[in-house]
């Protein structure tokens, strides 16, 4: 995962490659991994930092999606929940079981969503992570101490999976690299190649950091870009109709007061007919999320004030302490890239499933599903793309297929059990200079090991790359991160080689980002 070494390979490769994924999200990671190990030669392409997009900005759930259950998608659910269990198989260090508390205020929200839970939890079958089952007041509250006590009957218990979004894809790629791949962030598909008879063979490529302008030839394209994928299959096909319809989504970040035990919580019927999460995250209250339709996607978007609003008052009747403005320490949005029907306005009843397209120039798009089931979507597309590119077919092998830093005992690392297996290799850095261990903020756990070891092994290039997806600060607490940005850029400045000037752009921009990530005043608008 050295870059300098990635583009030197990208550079000497001789002719076309086998597959040439574009967007290094979840899913351009997924095919990158599903199509390298099946044998093919793979590149992979990110225009910005892996998981810049949606992926690091999810609900960090692996679920079968309990709304789905209610919708009658039992299908989508069964597949999610066989995904799921793949995921805590191939990748323990990230997914581990969460339980959640459904409180009940009405006499019969009990029956009603204790049946509808019961049910999920059975299609789980084997795959199940714990069984559903129906609490009193007490036991309620003594798994979420901090529910509102007054008029509280009880509640549901079940079991999902949860995650570390944005450490996933980075571990997804490094798996992808081990496979043989060539991955790159930074590096932007700008345009397309044909042949004579029309059909898309390679890109035009420009590398964000020099401006270099590349050809990439290869015998398939996947567009693998969530909710920019209709700019890319505009490259191919100018008048493509739409295919996505984006959706934003919100969340609040609290800290730990609000979540103190290992539970979450979830609302099972918000104002807008969807469910909202609440869920203890490294160390902080994690509360979301939004559907607000919207126009185009941006790499950086908005939370919107009338998403910020909505999330505080649709959680304030579950706390005994409701959560305000004042207490949010980071906010952060992400894009859905659902699959357009008809020019639907409510994106809330879109389907999750995904969708293969493949055009006339054989240039193959995936989008929609959800991250729980990007290796399912993967499988999807390296089969098409297979197909398309007349490749010689070969079974997928992910199912099995143990992603880089797998360990089934990481909870045993504390502060490093995202590493998994990575985190010996953070034990040696300090071992070799103990000041590496010093916290670079009073807040957390990150210190000086872990920004080296992002450059190093994991191709983080700026400032944002470290605090917001390498160790996830931003999206924990905005004020922390702005307070590192000085400390990790003198760090990366020496393992990069930068001067001083680079350094300070970084801090800047940086300040800049971070500025997003807060949430203003007392009053909405203040
Ligand atoms: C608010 C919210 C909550 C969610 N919660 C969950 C959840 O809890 N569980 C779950 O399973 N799913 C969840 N999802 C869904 C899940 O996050 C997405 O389905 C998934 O992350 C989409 O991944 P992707 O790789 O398709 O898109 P992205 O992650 O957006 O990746 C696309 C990438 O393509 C790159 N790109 C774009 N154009 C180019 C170009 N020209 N050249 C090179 N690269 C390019 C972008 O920079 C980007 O990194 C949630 C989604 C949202 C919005």
């Amino acid at each position: 995962m050295i870059r300098e070494a990635m583009l030197a390979r990208l550079a000497e490769h001789a002719g076309p490659w086998d597959v040439l994924v574009v967007g290094g999200g979840a899913t351009g990671a997924g095919v990158a991994v599903d199509a390298a190990s099946r044998g093919y030669s793979v590149v992979l392409l990110e225009g910005s930092d892996f998981g810049k997009g949606t992926s690091s900005r999810s609900t960090k759930l692996v679920h079968g999606g309990v709304r789905y259950l209610s919708q009658g998608n039992i299908g989508l659910v069964m597949g999610a929940l066989r995904e799921r269990a793949a995921l805590r198989a191939n990748a323990p260090h990230l997914v581990r079981p969460l339980q959640f508390v459904v409180p009940s205020y009405r006499w019969w929200d009990a029956p009603y969503y204790g049946t509808g839970l019961k049910v999920y939890s059975l299609l789980a079958g084997r795959h199940g992570f714990g069984p559903a089952t129906i609490l009193s007041h007490g036991e309620a509250l003594a798994r979420v101490p901090t529910l509102r006590p007054a008029g509280l009957r009880g509640g549901i218990t079940y079991f999902d999976g949860q995650f570390d979004d944005a450490r996933l894809v980075v571990n997804l790629v490094q798996t992808a690299a081990e496979q043989g791949a060539v991955t790159l962030n930074y590096v932007r598909v700008a345009g397309v190649t044909k042949t004579a008879a029309g059909d898309v063979d390679g890109v035009v490529a420009i590398d964000e950091e020099t401006g270099l302008e590349m050809r990439v030839p290869a015998r398939v394209i996947v567009n693998a870009t969530g909710p920019f994928a209709d700019n890319v299959r505009r490259l191919a096909v100018p008048d493509a109709p739409a295919l996505i319809a984006p959706s934003q989504g919100i969340h609040l970040v609290f800290d730990r007061s609000f979540l103190p035990g290992t539970c979450g919580v979830m609302v099972p019927k918000t104002p807008d007919g969807r469910v909202m999460f609440a869920v203890p995250w490294h160390g902080y209250t994690l509360v979301g999320t939004t559907d607000t339709p919207i126009g185009e996607a941006t790499l950086e978007p908005k939370p919107l004030e009338q998403e910020i609003q909505f999330v505080l008052e649709t959680a304030a009747p579950y706390f005994e302490k409701p959560p305000t403005r004042r207490d949010v320490l980071s906010t952060f949005a992400g894009i859905r890239p659902l699959v357009a029907r008809g020019g639907t306005s409510n994106t809330a009843s879109l389907s999750r499933d995904h969708t293969v397209c493949v055009e006339a120039s054989r240039l193959v798009t995936i989008t929609g599903g959800k991250w729980t089931t990007y290796r399912h979507m993967a499988e999807d597309a390296v089969d098409a793309a297979a197909r398309a590119a007349g490749l010689p077919q070969r079974a997928c092998v992910t199912g099995t297929l143990r992603i880089h830093g797998w360990d089934p005992q990481a909870d045993r690392l504390g502060a490093r059990a995202a590493y998994g297996s990575d985190a010996a290799h953070l034990r040696a850095l300090v071992e070799q200079d103990p000041a590496l261990a010093e916290p670079l903020h009073a807040s957390g756990a990150w210190d000086a090991a872990v920004v080296i070891w992002a450059a190093r092994a994991e191709m983080a290039r700026t400032v944002e790359d470290v605090l917001a997806r390498r160790c996830r600060v931003l999206f924990l607490d905005a004020a922390a991160a702005y307070a590192m940005a000085p400390h990790v850029a003198a760090i990366l400045a020496r393992e990069l080689g930068r001067d001083a000037l680079w350094q300070a752009k970084q801090v800047s921009a940086f300040a800049t980002l971070a500025e997003q990530y807060v949430v203003r005043g007392d009053v909405p608008g203040s």
